[in-house]
């Protein structure tokens, strides 16, 4: 760039480079894809200084507006040179080319070129808004540009409440904002009445007489001859040029441009990255919001992919835990253990008390507790009732986790001692008692032993197959064993380990020590622990699967984001030429539309989030369970707004890849 500068100062003194100089310009269109080649313009040389007013005039189809693009910088040449303030502009990279449009030119279109769906205000701020204007300087500077072109009534109209007249005062405002240094003027007034007309070139007069560079082009020639230097082109070659007027030095206050900047275009933007966040996604909002209908059902899809993952994962781990806290009730830690009844000695019976007191020392069990089953028929007052009664340890209340309600449980003193004492089932107390309050200090018979109940366990509620878990009466294991069911031996036997961790360890030990003593297997053992895993894993399975549907759905409504998104660049093709045209970078372009996407997520997301956590927690009034996991909603929350940024992507990058003078042409 300072070879520039050095380059721009190389001529005599007071004689400095001409601001445009174009040698040999050449454009073609077509030649490829079965289009006809033409050559629009055919050698141009011309060059114009800061300050001048020009006008560019010839027929329709001469190739104005292609020269106007040219001079512009939204459009390459095909051949020749372009240099501009002694700069070429062939070495310029896109970037340094938006920073040119934005810092030297601004642009009348024929057709005004307004954003539709921005305010008269708005739509004068855009160029700021590239340059990284302040918020605050940015919206006094247009409105005292709208103010002095007599619009100041109008700030917060939109193109289409606006006259012809006023939206193309509204773009010359828009052309001045980043200080317009060269206006370029393509049929400013060609779709205006004559009065509107007379208006616009007075205003463009003005401007030359401030300082302002003016390259008009028309087709009329008495619009023309308001200009201070004509030229004729025709077939895309010069035909006349009145030639460079001497311009009064009063007029030449507007300061030359520092094309050194140009190289630092990349760090523009006074703005700090949170407010220019802000401001996309403000402008991104408005966009949404006069779509509203069509983001409405975008979002929808969004919604129900969130809401769905949510309340899947919801319902998952709630019957997770709840499948898990009716196993866990049994003792995740315990090994059972029962005859086979392969003995050669007496079938069934072959674990004997020996082989517990054996079994007690193996590393890592903390009880064993020996079980005699059956059912009996219990009396109490005049009340028969057959239940199950289980002979079991002191130990139980603790290693099944199965607390006690009312009274207490027997001790190893009863054990030893044989005592005829008995804890109730909370459903047998029930049935047994149905009319006392507390069953503790009650007698009860069994056969014809009186028992006296000194404790009432709590409801366990589970089932085990067909069986009431709660419908049972404990006595210890000795009494039980002797005065109730005639055997010495246990049914089966419980033992506990102290590390969940270590229960398949702990059980090959407990069956070494068995098969030591036995030298046969005629005993099972088995774990809650395996099957716990396994009802587990099924479970997980179960959420995952559900959780998988969700997002899918969450996927497609992340095509349906694609699809919206798709078509608003479509729709929006112009806005995106005008857009380039005063400045815009193209991650600028790229921002926006990414900004739009995921703004329909993120608001999708939301609302998926409270659809979710409204849906599941009605589900939790009708007793259905469910758990809400903080990790799964922010998860899904942020499935949803990656989902915007993925399927943004493609259509932002189709926006920022368009051609500014492609997109200029587009509808
Ligand atoms: P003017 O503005 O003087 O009326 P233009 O510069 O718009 O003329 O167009 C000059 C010629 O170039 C016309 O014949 C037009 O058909 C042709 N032309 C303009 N743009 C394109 C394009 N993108 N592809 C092919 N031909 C084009
Ligand atoms: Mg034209």
């Amino acid at each position: 760039m300072s070879e520039a500068a050095s380059l721009g100062q190389a001529g005599e003194p007071g004689q400095p480079a001409p601001l445009i100089e174009l040698a040999g310009i050449r454009k073609r269109y077509g030649g490829h894809d079965g289009a006809p080649a033409v050559e629009v313009l055919r050698g141009l040389t011309l060059s114009i200084g800061a300050g001048e007013f020009v006008a560019i005039v010839g027929a329709s189809g001469s190739g104005k507006s292609t020269l106007m693009h040219l001079l512009g910088c939204l459009d390459r040449p095909s051949d020749g040179t372009y240099r501009f303030a002694g700069q070429d502009v062939a070495s310029l990279n896109p970037d340094e080319l938006a920073w040119l449009r934005r810092e030297a030119f601004g642009f009348v279109f024929q057709g005004y070129h307004l954003i539709a769906t921005e305010s008269a205000r708005e739509n004068v701020e855009v160029p700021a808004l590239y340059a990284g204007m302040p918020a605050a300087a940015r919206h006094a500077r247009s409105e005292a540009l709208l103010k002095r072109l007599g619009l100041g009534e109008r700030l917060d109209h939109r193109p289409n409440q606006l006259s012809g007249g006023q939206q193309q005062r509204v773009s010359i405002a828009r052309a001045l904002m980043n200080g317009g240094r060269i206006i370029l003027a393509d049929e400013p007034t060609g779709a205006l009445d004559s009065s509107s007309g007379a208006e616009v070139m007075a205003l463009l007069g003005e401007l030359a007489d401030a300082g302002h560079t003016i390259i008009l082009i028309t087709h009329d020639r008495k619009v023309a001859a308001q200009a201070r230097r004509v030229i004729e082109i025709s077939d895309g070659e010069i035909v006349a040029d009145s030639g460079a007027v001497a311009i009064p030095p009063t007029s030449t206050a507007l300061p030359p441009l520092d094309m050194s900047r140009a190289a630092h275009c990349a760090h523009d933007g006074g703005a700090s990255l949170g407010t220019e966040l802000l401001d996309a996604a403000r402008a991104a909002w408005r966009v949404l919001w006069i779509n509203r209908f069509r983001t409405g059902l975008t979002l929808l899809g969004i919604v129900i992919g969130v809401a769905s993952v949510i309340v899947m994962l919801a319902i998952g781990l709630g019957t997770r835990q709840q499948v898990m806290a009716q196993l866990g009730a049994f003792g995740s830690n315990l090994l059972y253990m029962a005859s086979r009844g392969e003995s050669s000695r007496i079938p069934g019976r072959s674990i004997t008390l020996a082989d517990l007191d054996a079994l007690k020392d193996v590393p890592g069990i903390t009880h064993v507790l020996p079980n005699v089953t059956g059912n009996k028929v219990i009396r109490h007052g005049n009340l028969d009732v057959q239940t199950y009664v289980r002979g079991t340890g002191p130990a139980l209340p603790q290693i099944q986790t199965w607390p006690v309600a009312k009274g207490g449980f027997f001790t190893e003193e009863d054990e030893r001692e044989m005592a005829t004492v008995a804890v109730l089932g909370a459903h047998l107390a029930e049935k047994l008692m149905p009319d006392v309050a507390n069953p503790v200090g009650q007698s009860i018979l069994i056969g014809n032993v009186p028992f006296q109940v000194i404790g009432v366990m709590s409801a366990k509620g589970a089932l085990t197959g067909e069986k009431d878990e709660d419908d049972v009466l404990l006595l210890p294991f000795s009494t039980a064993g002797i005065r109730v069911f005639g055997q010495r031996e246990p049914t089966y036997t419980v033992m506990a380990v102290d590390d969940v961790k270590r229960v398949t360890e702990v059980e090959a030990a407990v069956d070494a020590t068995m098969f030591e003593r036995h030298r046969i297997r005629d005993y099972g053992i088995s774990n809650a622990a395996a099957s716990i895993a396994a009802e587990a894993r099924t479970q997980d399975n179960m959420t995952m699967m559900l959780s998988l549907i969700a997002a899918v759905s969450l996927v497609v409504g992340g095509i349906g984001v694609m699809n919206v998104m798709l078509m608003t660049v479509r729709e929006r093709t112009r806005e995106i030429g005008i857009r380039m045209a005063t400045g815009a970078r193209r991650r600028d372009i790229l921002r926006q539309f990414l900004t739009e996407a995921v703004l329909v997520s993120v608001v999708g997301g939301v609302a998926g989030i409270v659809v979710g956590v409204t849906v599941a927690g009605l589900l939790l009034v009708w007793d259905v369970p469910v758990i809400f996991s903080l990790s799964a909603i922010a998860g899904a929350f942020a499935c949803a707004v990656v989902t915007g940024l993925v399927f943004g992507f493609m259509p932002a990058r189709k926006a920022s890849g368009l051609d500014p003078v492609v997109a200029l042409a587009g509808q």
